[in-house]
């Protein structure tokens, strides 16, 4: 199973996983900007990078 991993680099910290089959690039673009504006407005770089889980 693909998942997507919400990374924030300043906190180092896993922010979320998301199941790649129901959360699309574009669901995760918004959820970041809703769920993470903490992370964002403070200028944190936050990554979304894949990984597999069997
Ligand atoms: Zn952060």
């Amino acid at each position: 199973m693909e998942f997507r991993e919400v990374y924030c680099n300043n906190c180092k910290k896993i922010l979320g996983r998301f199941n790649s089959k129901f959360y699309t690039e574009e669901k995760i673009e918004g959820l970041l900007k809703i769920e993470y504006s903490i992370h964002v407005k403070k200028g944190h770089q936050i990554f979304v990078r894949k990984f597999e889980k069997i």
